[in-house]
């Protein structure tokens, strides 16, 4: 999508000036694991237009590999509003959007069947039929390639409701490797009463690997059948948004480069507090080398 954010807190009635950018919880991920070394594809629908040619370059100045379907309907747009220095809120402008004519026909198999990872979110689903059959395509093809299927819910209750969203995403992650999911989110598809009983009981479904996002709080996991935990680094946030995507990117990269779950989540937990400490959803995502500079002593780094 495109994404317009006003420079400035308040009413956007009242905002003089909106920088434009890209946004997608897909496009983070790979824009992330590429800041971390691994090769990504994005694979989706944009329209002709000039915002679907600034999704593609945007994508493409990162180094990631885009395979993007043109259509003759406008690429959606999302509007964010600082309301306040502690709350954004977010409007979405894609219905009939290019991205909502997503279909099967779009799901490249052979860039699938050649990746050592698949990963999708709730969100693609919720845009309608056409993109939810892609998104069961895409992981059919991964799951008979054995390319490991990752899903992260992202449940957006201004797409679609909550009993349509809690069984699509139940089947989705019955068919998942790893899960990402908040507590609400993962709350629509398993019972459970603590953060690690969630996470169990999405794990339970199938998963091997399930890890519950806490936000500040920091993140529990139940990764082979063994819990884990980490702590959230301290940072001063400015933009909450776009913390859940990068710690996706950070957890999928380490997987990728075979480390073991204690490492994969404390990178994932670094490459979520960077999100936060910048106004933009991605702009802020690390390279590897500068993973540990949230925890440098000196302010000052010659
Ligand atoms: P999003 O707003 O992008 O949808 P999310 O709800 O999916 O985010 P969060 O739980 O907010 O994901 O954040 C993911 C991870 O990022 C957390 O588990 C934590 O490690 C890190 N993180 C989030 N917020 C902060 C913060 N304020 N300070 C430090 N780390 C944070």
């Amino acid at each position: 999508m495109g994404l317009l954010t006003p420079t400035e807190t308040g009413p956007l009635q009242q905002v003089t000036t909106l920088r434009l950018g890209i946004a997608g919880s897909e496009s983070n991920v790979a824009i992330g694991l590429r800041r971390l070394g691994a090769p990504a594809t994005w694979i989706g629908r944009v329209g002709g237009d000039e915002l679907g040619d600034l999704v593609v370059r945007e994508l493409r100045a990162e180094d990631v590999t885009v395979v993007a379907i043109r259509d003759t309907a406008p690429t959606g747009l999302m509007l964010k509003t600082r309301r306040t220095d502690a709350i954004t809120t977010v409007r979405y402008y894609r219905a009939a959007s290019a991205g909502s004519h997503l279909c099967p026909a779009d799901v490249d198999e052979d860039t699938i069947r050649s990746a050592a990872v698949l990963h999708v979110t709730g969100i693609t689903p919720a845009l309608g039929d056409g993109p939810a059959a892609a998104v069961r395509k895409a992981v059919e093809i991964a799951r008979a390639a054995g390319v490991t299927v990752s899903l992260d819910l992202n449940y957006r209750s201004a797409l679609w409701d909550t009993a349509a969203a809690s069984a699509a995403l139940r089947e989705l992650v019955k068919r998942s490797d790893v899960v990402f999911a908040g507590e609400h989110e993962a709350a629509l598809v398993v019972d459970g009463s603590t953060p690690q009983h969630l996470a169990a009981n999405l794990a339970q479904l199938g998963p091997r690997q399930a890890v519950l996002k806490r936000g500040p709080a920091g993140c529990v996991a139940v990764i082979d059948q063994a819990p884990y935990q980490q702590q959230a680094l301290t940072v001063r946030a400015v933009d909450p948004v776009g913390a859940g995507d990068a710690f996706v990117a950070g957890y999928l990269a380490e997987l990728l480069a075979g480390k073991p779950p204690a490492e994969r989540l404390a990178t994932a937990a670094a490459t979520g507090a960077f999100a936060v400490t910048v106004p933009g959803d991605w702009e802020g995502l690390p390279r590897r080398d500068e993973l540990d500079l949230l925890t440098a002593t000196d302010p000052v780094i010659r």
